[in-house]
């Protein structure tokens, strides 16, 4: 029999985990014997592939840029690539605007939501207005300090500091292509070989996908929070779905248009990608995934996909810059307040900026939005207001991130010459880890 293609399987497992929770939730002991019996297994899923992506990112980059042989490859496809990636997250605050303005979801909360609002989930996001806090007390080129480890293991140690990593790999790839090539030869071998190990560890983590997804969205399912509050914030998180199906539309005709690859083909290579995306709400999480199918699935050779993945996962979030733009919005106008166009080119600059600093785990966009949220002078007690659907939303604004950074890397991949055939093709999609 013709085993189920894998984007199908994780499809499965996210459906049958949340109609199990539903069912589960009918008994009184259902949520309870979720979270202690199912959400484990959603949790060992995530921390197994949070685990490969430093020594991927480590292994990847350091391959990818010394394979580049020369310095000024890496230069021209480092500005293409950073490029391209300010350029999306513009294209998608103005979309995040466009929508919100239009379809003006904050004018129809009526004042009682409001406060019902900022009741009910003022604690939650007083957290993350002082996680924000923490990072707002300091200087402007705060950024650029944090980018550079003092201590290669330290940085290493967390998977917030993946930029610090991105860093020691770039710089430790430089040095290798610097060196004399019977110097570098055994160092490149090894970590071509280590490369490839944690690429068949990739593949040996997705034959667990569809329990793993089945396990976080029924523990998901079962910690909602109720219906009621989910639908008075409807016409927001329309806007913003609606938002980010229009950027995945316009990743879908840049592909078609540039790279000159039909949307099935393209969607069908990153699906399972897209499908961890939404399931862990983590572009880091997702990151051995999207990079394993870009470049087995959409035909990127590994020297740009080990280039321009890792670092898009780190700083491109057009999904997040696009709800940045919405939800700030969205609270103004649920405070009655006038954004005036000043203020909403300022938007454009703090999302995008908020964006890039968000670091690629769940919540973490919304802790930047604080910095949005600030510069307008929009109430930050807003965040209150949108807790309740932030997590959907992250779902959803994630897929957008690792779909941002697929295409990215496929625009790349074709200006460099290096897009060829797939070496996986659909057709016979099943994981063979032994193959
Ligand atoms: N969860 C998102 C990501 O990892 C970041 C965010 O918007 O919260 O891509």
């Amino acid at each position: 029999m013709k085993k189920l293609a894998l984007h199908w399987q994780i499809l499965l497992g996210m459906v049958l985990g949340v109609v199990f929770a539903l069912v589960m939730t009918k008994f009184s002991w259902g949520a309870e014997a979720i979270g202690d019996w199912i959400k484990p297994f959603g949790t060992i899923f995530i921390s197994a592939l949070k685990l490969i992506a430093i020594p991927l990112i480590l292994a990847a980059l350091i391959k990818g840029i010394s394979d580049l042989k020369d310095i000024s490859k890496l230069s021209s496809m480092g500005l293409r690539t950073i490029f391209l990636y300010v350029l999306t997250t513009v294209i998608a605050v103005t979309i995040g605007l466009g929508v919100v303005t239009a379809v003006n979801p904050g004018g129809s909360i009526s004042e009682d939501t409001r406060n019902e609002l900022v009741e009910a989930y003022g604690g939650e996001a007083e957290s993350k207005r002082l996680a924000a806090e923490d990072q707002k007390n300091t200087g402007p080129l705060q950024a650029l300090i944090d980018l550079v480890p003092s201590n290669i293991f330290e940085a290493a140690s967390s998977n917030r500091n993946m930029l610090q990593v991105i860093f020691f790999a770039v710089f430790f790839g430089i040095g290798l292509i610097l060196i004399p090539e019977e110097k570098s030869k055994s160092v490149k071998d090894f970590v071509d070989g280590f490369n490839e190990v944690i690429l068949k560890m990739v593949d040996l983590i997705m034959l667990a996908a569809p329990y793993g997804v089945f396990a976080l969205l029924a523990a998901l399912v079962v910690e909602a929070p109720s219906a009621d509050l989910f639908a008075a914030l409807g016409w927001y998180a329309f806007c913003v779905v609606l938002g980010l199906l229009i950027m995945i539309g316009i990743y879908l005709l840049i592909v078609k248009l540039y790279a000159k690859k039909s949307p099935s083909f393209f969607l069908k290579g990153i699906g399972p990608a897209q499908l961890l995306a939404f399931s862990t709400s983590s572009s880091a999480a997702t990151l051995p995934v999207t990079m394993e199918r870009v470049t087995e699935h959409l035909g990127v050779e590994e020297e740009v996909s080990s280039f321009v993945l890792p670092i898009g996962a780190t700083i491109n979030m057009d999904g997040t810059s696009l709800y940045q733009a919405v939800a700030a919005v969205f609270i103004a106008q649920a405070f009655g307040m006038e954004l005036t166009l000043g203020t909403q080119l300022g938007i454009i600059a703090t999302a995008t900026l908020a964006s890039i600093g968000s670091a690629a785990v769940p919540g973490a966009g919304m802790v930047m939005l604080v910095g949005v949220l600030g510069y307008a002078g929009i109430p930050e007690a807003g965040l209150a207001l949108i807790f309740a659907v932030d997590r959907p939303l992250d779902m959803c604004r994630t897929v957008a991130n690792v779909t941002g950074d697929a295409t990215v890397s496929m625009i790349v991949a074709k200006s460099q010459g290096k897009l060829g055939d797939p070496k996986v093709k659909e057709w016979n999609d099943d994981y063979h880890p032994q193959a």
